[in-house]
């Protein structure tokens, strides 16, 4: 029996971290504001199943200039203030590729208290499994949940399930690639017990071991060898690295007699806990590739590949790494989690022409200097030794150190009047495809404002694109940045 849970003014659809963004900014900007999570537990990828191994980067462009402020930044000030994240690193070398780690444990607990403080209202474990729609109106969700199924209505909805879940359902245009060429999927774990001391010896002695070329970026133009001298000169611990990928010889050593897999590199990123701890964390260490994740058949043998994968990442590290020797497992996620699957269309859509021209728009509702592609897409062929290959092999990096402004038409959902879409699956094209944990809060953040604003005077969000200043003046009031930088 379908039971009737009661009217918002924003339904905001998954609590990830462009849910729990798009939920805060709506509740205090007065709106009604109810969050909806399959899961009890909010955050997604950035706690549940993750963390990102880069936690909170690219909060600055390659100049060094702070692009993104507004709720990660305040997220990211209060759990440096209380201890539960890592000082910001600001070395030349790194570029835009800056960390701002954070404990993604207390990153969990903090967000049921800033939504609580803003008056936002929780609907957990409850999945939802369709939308009411009117002609091309949404009018809400219906959700399945112990108990059974409820309506919920609402002026607007915001779909941040992060594969675009509710738009699709709506009947949304929607962009997929076909699965050989979908970024893989990977289940990530954390483990203790690493002498760091001993570790870093190792890696200050065999920088050659160690791959640096992900970082390159064209403004600050070091090359490889370039980048270990400045890791010579300035690096002491672990966390002025952060992120350690390569281990070129004892990949090599391990391929030769089966004890690494053709899934993936060798490398680990670090997660902050109390009291200056630092743990080794696994995110690339599973990729299942060739998989669907909208397909229940690929997503169920991905949750099975991957933890056999990672048993084989922690084989290695134990047998092979100096300072893993006696590593534990503290975490492994409940879940796999998914870089992509569908990309909503929407009244624009982000190319990757305008990150690399670092473009501005009129509409803008935040910033990104995340450049374009390269993605990892494992090879067809299973017998590489390459582990992660990729395609779009080009990365563009926004010109100039610079960023590009996110437009708020990305947003809007082409053909469905009321709704929303915000976090992975917002409206690019592939190489330009917004997944990062930043880019999602900003886009969480800027539809929560847009849906308060809707629902207060009454308007849907496609007649909000007429006029933008007020959704601009809301984002600002909130610490968003969106002028003034390259
Ligand atoms: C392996 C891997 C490594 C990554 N590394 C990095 C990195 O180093 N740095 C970085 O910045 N980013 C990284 N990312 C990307 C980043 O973690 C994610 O893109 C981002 O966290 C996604 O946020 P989101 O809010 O869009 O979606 P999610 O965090 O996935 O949140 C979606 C939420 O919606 C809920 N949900 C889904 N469907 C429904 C439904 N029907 N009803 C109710 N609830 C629903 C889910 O339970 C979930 O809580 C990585 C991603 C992966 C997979």
């Amino acid at each position: 029996m379908l039971g009737y849970y009661g009217e918002y003014d924003v339904i905001v659809c998954g609590g990830g971290t462009s849910g729990v963004s798009a939920a805060i900014a709506a509740a205090r900007a007065g709106a009604k504001t109810l969050i909806i999570e399959r899961v009890g537990q909010l955050g997604g990828q950035m706690n549940y199943s993750g963390p990102p191994g880069f936690s909170f980067a690219w909060l600055y462009n390659a100049r060094h200039e702070q692009i993104v402020g507004g709720i990660s930044k305040e997220i990211y000030d209060m759990m440096l203030e209380d201890g539960h994240a890592m000082a910001e690193h600001h070395q030349k070398w790194r570029a835009a590729y800056q960390f701002n780690y954070i404990d993604p444990d207390w990153f969990g607990m903090y967000i049921y208290q800033l939504l609580t403080e803003a008056g936002c209202e929780f609907m957990l474990h409850s999945l939802v499994t369709e939308v009411v729609r009117e002609g091309d109106e949404v009018k809400g969700v219906i959700c399945e949940h112990p108990g059974g199924r409820s309506m919920v209505l609402g002026k607007v909805v915001i779909d941040c399930t992060g594969e675009g879940e509710v738009c699709y359902m709506a009947g949304a245009q929607t962009d997929i690639l076909p699965k050989d060429l979908l970024e893989p999927a990977t289940v990530a774990f954390t483990c203790d017990g690493v002498d760091w001391d001993r570790f870093m010896e190792y890696f200050m002695n065999h920088l050659e071991e160690f791959d640096f070329n992900h970082i390159y970026d064209p403004y600050i133009n070091m090359n490889e060898d370039e980048i270990r001298d400045e890791i010579r000169k300035n690096v002491k611990t672990i966390e002025d690295v952060g992120e350690i990928m390569g281990f070129v010889c004892l990949h090599e050593k391990a391929m030769k007699v089966g004890e690494w897999h053709n899934y993936s590199g060798v490398g680990f990123f670090i997660m902050p806990r109390e009291g200056g701890r630092i743990q080794a964390h696994f995110q690339h260490s599973s990729q299942v590739g060739h998989v669907d994740c909208t397909d229940v058949r690929d997503l169920t043998r991905v949750e099975i590949e991957a933890r056999e994968q990672n048993e084989i990442a922690y084989k290695f590290f134990r047998k092979y790494v100096p300072g893993f020797e006696s590593m534990y497992i503290t975490r492994v996620c409940p879940e796999a989690r998914i870089r992509e699957t569908r990309r909503v269309v929407g009244d624009y859509i982000l190319t990757a022409e305008d990150v690399a021209e670092a473009r501005k728009f009129e509409d803008v509702i935040g910033k990104s200097s995340f450049p374009t592609g390269p993605k990892h897409v494992l090879p067809t062929d299973e017998n590489t030794t390459n582990g992660t290959l990729t395609v779009a092999s080009v990365a563009r990096h926004p010109k100039d150190g610079g960023s590009n402004d996110i437009p708020y038409r990305t947003l809007v959902v082409k053909g469905l009047e009321n709704i929303l879409v915000a976090g992975k699956a917002i409206s690019t094209d592939r190489p330009s495809h917004n997944r990062f944990l930043q880019q999602t809060m900003v886009t969480g953040q800027a539809a929560g404002c847009a849906a308060a604003i809707c629902a207060g005077k009454g308007i849907t969000p496609r007649q909000l694109e007429e006029s933008v200043n007020e959704l601009q003046d809301l984002l600002l009031k909130q610490g968003a940045i969106l002028y003034g930088t390259h």
